[in-house]
């Protein structure tokens, strides 16, 4: 299960200015993203996990629920989670995961990994 966290990509700082969220579909979207009482999250777009482990809820599709999916893009972007705010286009971390769902497109395999 691939989680939203700050770790991945520590050692590697660099933007990719070439990478743009109007030319991706969402693949950040697709990570489980934790939600912290501290975020200003409408409620009945987070799921509980039996161990009080609140999360952005996903579709079948396994895009967060938040997603616009006409326009791709974030239809609670005022109030998104921290943790999508930290998220850095063009970062170590965009980058592997545009890697990770672009390679199972090319190799035809079902991109939900998580
Ligand atoms: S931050 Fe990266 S993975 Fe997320 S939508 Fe933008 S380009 Fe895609
Ligand atoms: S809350 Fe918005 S930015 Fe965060 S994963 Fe969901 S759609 Fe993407």
């Amino acid at each position: 299960m691939s989680v939203l966290d700050d770790h991945i990509g520590d050692d590697d700082e660099r933007i990719d200015a070439g990478v743009q969220c109007s030319a991706c579909d969402a693949v950040c979207c697709r990570l489980q993203v934790v939600v912290m009482p501290e975020d200003d999250v409408p409620r009945h777009l987070v799921e509980r996990s039996p161990r009080g482990l609140e999360t952005m809820a996903r579709g079948e599709d396994g895009w967060c629920i938040a997603l616009d999916e006409a326009r791709m893009c974030c239809s609670i972007y005022s109030q998104r989670p921290a943790t999508c705010r930290r998220f850095v286009m063009g970062s170590a971390y965009c980058r592997s995961e545009r890697a990770a769902y672009s390679d199972g497109m090319r190799r035809n395999i079902p991109v939900d990994l998580l």
